[in-house]
């Protein structure tokens, strides 16, 4: 690897670990979600409450592919059905899988309860 290119890879993953931390009250109060993707700024949006190090609900692990998909069109379905979303999730489930849980305990994880309404179109997500 030349110089070019670790300069790159630094650049690169600097942009990738981009995150700013807010309060809670700066998201708006339906919003429940712990974390927010602003493509427009190539952010990831966090409240302060949530633990980015930790990631309890792989939550970062979701924003990042948005990041990292921020320049791919999706197919236009409706949230959760959406490529986007379904890479997203997809990503992040293998990340809850590696900690543990099975698809039914991972609505007990705090920042997940409110995803429950999308059970049947997650659980296709999780896969086998
Ligand atoms: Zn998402």
């Amino acid at each position: 690897m030349n110089l070019i290119n670790i300069i790159q890879e630094v650049v690169n993953n600097f942009i990738y670990e981009t995150k700013i931390v807010v309060d809670d009250s700066t998201f708006p109060p339906q919003k429940i979600d712990p974390t927010q993707y602003d493509a427009e700024n190539d952010i990831i949006l966090v409240k302060s409450s949530y633990d980015t190090v930790k990631d309890p609900a792989g939550w970062m692990v979701h924003e990042k592919v948005h990041a990292k998909l921020r320049n791919t069109p999706d197919d236009g379905k409706q949230y959760p059905s959406n490529s986007i979303e379904r890479a997203a999730y997809t990503e992040q489930f293998k990340y809850l899988k590696q900690k543990g849980y099975t698809f039914d305990q991972i609505f007990t994880i705090p920042t997940m309860e409110h995803k429950k309404r999308y059970y049947n179109i997650l659980k296709n997500y999780w896969g086998k």
